[in-house]
This record gives structure tokens, C-alpha cells and sequence, in this order.
């Protein structure tokens, strides 16, 4: 069993997790999602380790990711 299967977001709308730009409802509403994610700290190291530049992934977007990594 992968960490995935304890995903809060699996069978939730995958488009909510990589809007488009200016799509901010989509956004927070994947932020919402993510805040009671059991496995989102598994979710932000993956991000890192795949280099993902577009979803809302462990709760973050891209840029705050980069911005978290930057100041660690
Ligand atoms: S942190 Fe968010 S995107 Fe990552 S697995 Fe959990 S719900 Fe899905």
C-alpha cells in the first residue's frame, strides 16, 4: 500500500489541483482539501522529488514550494 491510498484528494476532481492560472476558486478549493490530508507531508516530498512546477500539491503551490525550499 502506497502513501497515496491515504490521499484525502483520491476521487476529488484533479482539475482542482492544477488550475489554471487565475483560477483561484479551484485553487482553494484544493487547498482546503489538503489541509486534512493525512499523507501531505508524503505529498510535499514527492513534489520536490518529481520537480513539479504546476499542482497543488502537500497543500502548496509551485511557487510557495519553491519558496519553502528556498528559505529551508
Ligand atoms: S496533500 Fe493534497 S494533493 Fe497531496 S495527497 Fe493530500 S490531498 Fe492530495
Amino acid at each position: 500500500m502506497s502513501w497515496r491510498d491515504h490521499a484525502e484528494c483520491r476521487g476529488a476532481d484533479r482539475e482542482l489541483f492544477y488550475p489554471n492560472p487565475g483560477e483561484k476558486g479551484k485553487a482553494d478549493q484544493a487547498r482546503a482539501i489538503c489541509r486534512s490530508c493525512k499523507v501531505r507531508q508524503e505529498c510535499l516530498e514527492w513534489a520536490y522529488s518529481v520537480n513539479d512546477q504546476y499542482g497543488i500539491l502537500g497543500g502548496f503551490t509551485a511557487g510557495q514550494r519553491n519558496h519553502l525550499r528556498q528559505a529551508s
